[in-house]
């Protein structure tokens, strides 16, 4: 057993015992029955080894992880006129907050905060029926992954459709300075299909491979993207991947990073690693508690924090 291979294993052991798990998120209703003791990771090295641990195969909710993938595609659609459309700076406040529109005219600071997704769903949607919107993300995501068989949960969909008023308040403001340009309500479906992407943790690792290697698919493989936009999307990611914890999880990780409220997260170490962690339970910013603390221990033992020397 290799050296990273043990690591991986022990550190899902720890994690299995810890009994401070933080709270599953409980404002979209079939997240709040999800068994917070549940725990997977899944590591994919630059040279493509898979390194698995716990319930690293079961599939959950990605929620905001989409937004990486949304973010990919809305990019390779509109290029550098996304920017007049959403900022890049980090908000320093929750990710549904709505405070900022109004002073900052309808531009949300950043695509990672829900208000950002928006618009980047109202991006990806132009020229398309919402479904058929949604359906090219999650033929990107499978083919990111290299697997077909990644679904959307529709229940988990129909769920934040029901009861998503915050997301509606902010599609609706944003409407009102021309920041979203369809009806609030089908953008609102693509954005909600998206977050209700199922996936494994080896799933998401093996769909952040693009991100570790420069834009390529795997070394030597097909572009995804320009190498240049894959390290505006990682410094993205660490800049505003974790909302108003962002510079916790840079000061404690050192990693890009994007968390979703279904308690996953994706990391990447550039040329090193891509690398997915779930755990439902979330600390006070909604990002998982346990999820955090494992990239934690694992950032330190392999030293892959990008501030590390090289
Ligand atoms: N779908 C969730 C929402 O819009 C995503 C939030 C998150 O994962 O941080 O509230």
């Amino acid at each position: 057993m290799t050296d990273l291979a043990r690591l991986v294993g022990d550190i899902a052991r720890e994690m299995a015992d810890l009994p401070e798990r933080g709270e599953v998120a409980t404002y979209i209703p079939p997240l709040a029955a999800i068994d917070p003791g549940r725990f997977g990771l899944c590591v994919v090295t630059a040279d493509g080894a898979i390194h698995l641990a716990g319930d690293a195969l079961e599939p959950f909710s990605i929620q905001s992880i989409s937004k990486v993938f949304a973010l990919t595609q809305a990019l390779g659609k509109v290029g550098e006129a996304l920017w007049s459309r959403v900022g890049r700076e980090p908000s320093g406040t929750p990710f549904n907050s709505i405070v900022q529109l109004e002073r900052e005219q309808g531009i949300p600071r950043n695509p990672f905060i829900n208000a950002g997704a928006l618009v980047v769903a109202d991006i990806n949607l132009a020229g398309h029926a919402p479904r058929v919107a949604i359906g090219e993300l999650l033929r990107f995501v499978r083919h990111l992954a290299d697997d077909e068989s990644i679904v959307i949960d529709e229940i988990v969909a129909r769920a934040e459709q029901a009861t998503g008023f915050r997301n509606i308040a902010l599609a609706n403001y944003m409407k009102a300075f021309g920041t979203i340009r369809h009806a609030p309500e089908l953008t609102l479906g693509v954005y909600f299909h998206q977050c209700a992407i199922a996936m494994s943790c080896r799933q998401l690792a093996m769909a952040g491979r693009f991100l570790m290697h420069g834009g390529l698919h795997a070394p030597g493989g097909a572009r995804i993207v320009p190498a240049r936009r894959a390290r505006r999307i990682n410094a993205l990611m660490l800049t505003c991947g974790h909302y108003d914890a962002s510079g916790d999880f840079a000061f404690r990780v050192g990693l890009p990073g994007k968390s979703g409220v279904g308690g996953g997260i994706l990391a990447i170490a550039p040329g090193k690693a891509s690398i997915a962690v779930w755990s439902p339970g979330l600390n006070a910013s909604g990002n998982s508690q346990l999820g955090t603390l494992a990239l934690e221990r694992l950032a330190d033992a392999t030293g892959w924090s990008v501030f590390a020397e090289a």
